[in-house]
């Protein structure tokens, strides 16, 4: 927040008022460099990410050079239907009493309705570009009369694979005096195009991302996939009432299944995903944002532009593909400078995409165990499984450790006979032996390893009674 406030800019009578009843005072860094050069005509570049006031940033400029003459004048193209819904509801507030017409035009929603709704008049379009240029086509709206183009989150329409659309839009805008681009990071292809369709650019390189992101407390825990719901247990299990918890998965089905999961288990959730219907979707939205949704599980697309600041805490069941769509994520929780708690599960094959993640982006996430129960509760919410896939080598062996040396173990060859004919395991499946004075190690595939233990439990071995546990690598 800066010393400015925006009353100091002579701004239009009726953004002020909206802006008192709002109660914002004074604007967030990138409303401070964005808000004059785009007033005055400027194309802008703004790096920001969602929680940065970045909607106001274009929003305040946007409404103040618009006019209600029902011809379309500017138009925000977002990368998901929630994150236009939001835009739209923003600008509507900004405007207070102007009476513009802001139209949202996305996919999932009645066509013929929106049809006519663009027919008779319109002054600001938000949408997302694949319905944007269905409606063009089909001649509803008209793109000649538009003079101004915004880009929010450019690089996740990059990512989602809307710039071909995004160029098709710009080409058929031949009034574009003024564009304005947002996004949190700036891929080539970005660069490349904002050489090409912006003029003389105002650059606002913000370093909010390396300057919000450390507030975060991020943490991550070995976990392999049996014990990741344990894992998120555990941090159920220690929310106070006034938490939210956003949690991540990289699938819709994960979504789905892990929400069934909790459910067995007694945690109340809810999802949010691209199969669900618009309608279903909004709901959920809302009532993540009121606080009725405690725990919301959620794709990375679903949850782009969710607009809740009451996120405490964000889990990444998953680890996602895309080291962007991490600092997307943890920037969920810890907005408007509030402490956030990120916490992200590893499994041994995620190691390599953390370090990615971490070394992208030079984020201090630190190792951590999962979260102790809290004061008062004894018995985990989910029980810990033995994670054989987890503990597993490359080649899918685990080493079990017998207590019992070359003093009862004569040879390598009669304990892999004996197991062979005990356990039934195949010959294939034992690895390497190694007998030393005390303890012996067996290496033995993932798969036999459980039936390994329990024979070596009931039944006696020479006439001696084993003992024997998973070994820790
Ligand atoms: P955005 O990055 O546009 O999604 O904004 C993040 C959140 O900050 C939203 O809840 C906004 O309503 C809020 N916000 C944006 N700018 C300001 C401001 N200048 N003063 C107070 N709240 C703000």
């Amino acid at each position: 927040m800066s010393e400015i406030s925006f009353s100091d800019w002579n701004l239009p009578e009726y953004i002020l008022d909206a802006l008192a009843v709002e109660g914002w005072e004074k604007p967030t860094e990138i409303q401070r460099e964005a808000i004059p050069p785009a007033r005055e005509g400027s194309d802008i570049i703004g790096q920001a990410r969602t929680g940065s006031g970045k909607t106001a940033a274009f929003g305040i400029p946007i409404i103040e050079r618009s006019e209600p003459t029902g011809l379309p004048q500017s138009i925000v193209l977002c990368p998901t239907r929630e994150l236009a819904t939001q835009v739209c509801s923003e600008l509507q507030w900004i405007q207070g009493d102007k009476g513009l017409i802001i139209l949202p035009v996305y996919g999932g929603t009645d066509l013929e309705k929106q049809a006519q709704k663009l027919n008779s008049g319109v002054d600001i379009i938000v949408g997302t570009p694949g319905r944007v240029i269905d409606m063009t086509k089909r001649k509803h709206l008209n793109l000649q009369s538009i003079s101004l183009l915004c880009l929010d989150e450019a690089d996740r329409m990059l990512d989602m694979g809307f710039w071909p659309d995004i160029s098709w839009i710009f080409s058929n805008m031949p009034e574009r005096n003024q564009t304005l681009l947002f996004s949190a990071t700036f891929p080539q292809e970005i660069i490349d195009s904002t050489d090409e369709l912006l003029n003389n650019p105002v650059t606002i390189m913000s370093d909010d991302l390396e300057v919000e992101v450390p507030e975060i407390n991020q943490k991550w825990i070995r976990i392999g996939r049996a014990n990741k719901l344990w894992g998120v247990g555990r941090i159920l299990a220690n929310m106070e009432s006034a938490d939210q918890c956003l949690i991540f998965c990289n699938t819709k089905r994960m979504v789905e299944l892990l929400e069934d999961r909790l459910g067995k288990h007694r945690f109340s959730s809810s999802t949010l995903h691209g199969d669900m219907s618009q309608n279903k979707r909004e709901k959920v939205m809302l009532g993540f944002r009121d606080n009725e949704i405690k725990v919301l599980i959620a794709t990375d697309v679903a949850a782009r532009g969710l607009d809740v600041d009451g996120v405490t805490i964000v889990i990444n069941y998953d680890l996602p593909d895309n080291p962007e769509d991490y600092v997307h994520r943890i920037g969920r929780t810890g907005r408007m400078g509030k402490k956030g708690n990120a916490w992200s599960f590893v499994g041994r094959e995620d190691l390599r995409q953390l370090e990615r993640i971490r070394t992208t982006w030079n984020l201090n996430i630190v190792k951590s165990d999962a979260p102790d129960l809290p004061d008062g509760v004894n018995r985990d919410p989910v029980r810990p499984r033995k994670d054989w896939a987890e503990s597993s080598d490359p080649f899918g062996m685990v080493q079990i450790s017998i207590n019992a040396g070359a003093n009862l173990i004569s040879s390598k060859l009669s304990l892999s006979e004996w197991l062979i004919s005990q356990a039934k395991v195949k010959e294939l499946a034992i690895g390497e032996i190694s007998i030393n004075e005390k303890y012996t190690t067996v290496d033995i595939h993932a798969e036999s390893a459980q039936r390994v233990l329990e024979i070596l439990e009931r039944r006696e071995y020479n006439g001696s009674k084993l003992t024997a546990e998973l070994a820790i690598r």
